[in-house]
C-alpha cells in the first residue's frame, strides 16, 4: 500500500473536508502522514493518520479579505501561505519518501513545489469551488493600473526568490493560484460548481464530506416545533462571527415573527452585552452541532462559507446569505443563480432587508425545491468513499504503468 503525504492549510474549512477522505484511505490500507499544526491534532489522529506538526503563527494577514483583482489573491497566496508554510513542511519531512501527495488548493503553486522536490504525483484538495476564473476576476475596475503593476512586481519578485531557494522553476502569474496536480478533488457536485463544463476529468467531484463529528456539543431538539411551526438557524461560521451588532440586528428583525430561531454566536464571542436583549423566540449557543441542527430547520441565515452552504444544501435547506469576504460572494451568487436562496447586501444591511429576505425564502416553496435539487446532486456525488477509491485506483494504475513490461 502507498505512503501518502497530506499537507493542509491550518484552518477548519480546509482541514475538516479532508478528514473523511483520510479516514477512508487509512481504512483502505494507505499509510498517511498528515502535516498540519498542533491545533488539529485530535481531529487528525482520530482518522488514523500520523501527525507531523510545524509552528504557524496565525497573523491577522491570514484573515479572509475581499479580493478586487486576481493579483491580490496571488500575492496573498505567495506571501501568507506559500512563503510561510512550504519551507516548514519541507523541513518536517526532510529525507522521507512518499508515493503521492494530497495538498490544499490554497497552497496553489506551493503544492507543485512539494511534489517537485519529492518527485511524486499530487492530488489537489479543493475545499471551495474550483476557481475557474481566479478570485477577484470581474472586479478589476476597482484597482488602479499603478496598484496592479506594483502587485505584479512584488508578487513575481517573491515568487522568483522562492523558486531559487527551492531550486524549482518560477511560475507565470496565472499559475500561482491554479490547481496543479494529476487529480483535483472537489467537495461539491459538478452541477453546483460554476463553469463546470470547462473542467476536465482530472477533477473528481465527490460532494461534501459529511462525517459524524465526535467533538460536536449536544442540543435538545424537543423544544423545537412546540411553540412555532418553522425553525431558522443562524450562523456566520467560525472566523468572522464576533459581530454582536449583527446579532442585535437579527433580534430586531425577527423578534416578532412566529418562528423559532437558533443562533450560533461563536466560541470566542462575548455575548454578555447581548443577554438582556435575547427575544423569547431565540435560542443562542456559542457553538452548535450544525450537521444535526440543519436536519431540523426550514431555512439558514449564513455568511455563505463553502462548508456551511454545502452542508445546508446537502440537507435540502434553503438559504438567506450575507456574504462577507473571500469566496463567499462567489458561493452566494451560485446559490442565488440556482434559485436555492437569496443574497442580502452587507453594505445595505437593515432589519427590514433581513426580514424581507427571510420571509421570501420561508414563504416561497421554490427555494426549498431548488435546495432539494442541489442537495440531491451533492448526495449522489459519492462522498469520501468514492473519492478515496478514485484516488487509489488512479495511483495504482500509475504504478502499474510505471512497471517495465516483461515482454
Ligand atoms: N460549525 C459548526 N457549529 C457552529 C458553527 C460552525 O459545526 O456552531 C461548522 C460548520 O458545520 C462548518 C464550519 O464550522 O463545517 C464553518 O465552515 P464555513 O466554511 O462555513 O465557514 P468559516 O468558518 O470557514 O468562515
Amino acid at each position: 500500500m502507498a505512503r501518502v503525504l497530506v499537507v493542509m492549510t491550518p484552518a477548519e474549512g480546509h482541514v475538516n473536508p479532508s478528514l473523511g477522505l483520510i479516514k477512508q484511505l487509512v481504512e483502505n490500507g494507505e499509510e498517511i502522514v498528515y502535516v498540519c499544526t498542533e491545533e488539529y491534532r485530535t481531529k487528525i489522529e482520530q482518522t488514523g493518520a500520523q501527525l507531523r506538526t510545524y509552528t504557524f503563527f496565525k497573523d491577522p494577514d491570514l484573515k479572509p479579505i475581499e479580493f478586487n483583482h486576481p493579483y491580490q489573491f496571488a500575492h496573498r497566496m505567495v506571501s501568507s501561505i506559500i512563503q510561510r508554510i512550504i519551507p516548514e513542511v519541507l523541513r518536517v519531512i526532510e529525507n522521507e519518501s512518499y508515493d503521492y501527495l494530497i495538498f490544499d488548493s490554497l497552497m496553489g503553486w506551493g503544492g507543485q513545489i512539494i511534489a517537485g522536490r519529492l518527485g511524486i504525483p499530487a492530488v489537489c484538495s479543493i475545499s471551495s469551488f474550483v476557481f475557474v476564473e481566479p478570485l477577484g476576476s470581474g472586479y478589476e475596475l476597482e484597482v488602479s493600473n499603478e496598484e496592479v503593476r506594483e502587485l505584479y512586481e512584488t508578487t513575481m519578485k517573491l515568487t522568483q526568490q522562492l523558486a531559487a531557494r527551492f531550486d524549482v522553476e518560477a511560475p507565470a502569474m496565472e499559475d500561482i493560484t491554479g490547481h496543479p496536480g494529476q487529480l483535483k478533488l472537489v467537495y461539491t457536485s459538478r452541477y453546483f460548481q460554476p463553469l463546470a463544463e470547462r473542467l476536465d476529468d482530472s477533477f473528481i467531484f465527490s460532494g461534501p464530506s459529511i462525517v459524524p463529528r465526535n467533538d460536536a456539543p449536544t442540543f435538545s431538539y424537543e423544544r423545537l416545533h412546540t411553540s412555532y411551526k418553522q425553525t431558522v438557524y443562524i450562523s456566520m461560521g467560525t472566523i468572522l462571527n464576533r459581530d454582536i451588532d449583527f446579532y442585535k440586528l437579527c433580534f430586531t428583525a425577527f423578534h416578532d415573527l412566529p418562528v423559532q430561531f437558533i443562533l450560533s454566536s461563536g466560541k470566542q464571542t462575548n455575548i454578555e452585552p447581548l443577554v438582556d436583549y435575547i427575544p423569547d423566540n431565540f435560542i443562542v449557543r456559542p457553538y452548535l452541532p450544525q450537521l444535526e441542527v440543519l436536519q431540523h430547520v426550514d431555512a439558514f441565515l449564513t455568511h455563505a462559507g463553502m462548508n456551511s452552504t454545502s452542508e445546508a444544501l446537502y440537507y435540502n435547506v434553503p438559504l438567506v446569505m450575507l456574504p462577507l469576504t473571500s469566496d463567499q460572494p462567489l458561493v452566494a451568487r451560485r446559490v442565488q443563480e440556482l434559485g436555492a436562496g437569496v443574497i442580502v447586501d452587507k453594505d445595505n444591511l437593515t432589519p427590514e432587508a433581513l426580514r424581507t429576505a427571510l420571509l421570501e425564502v420561508l414563504n416561497n416553496a421554490s427555494y426549498k425545491q431548488q435546495a432539494c435539487v442541489i442537495g440531491e446532486t451533492l448526495r449522489q456525488a459519492g462522498g469520501y468513499k468514492q473519492a478515496a477509491a478514485a484516488i487509489m485506483n488512479f495511483f495504482a494504475d500509475c504504478r502499474l504503468s510505471a512497471i517495465p513490461s516483461l515482454d
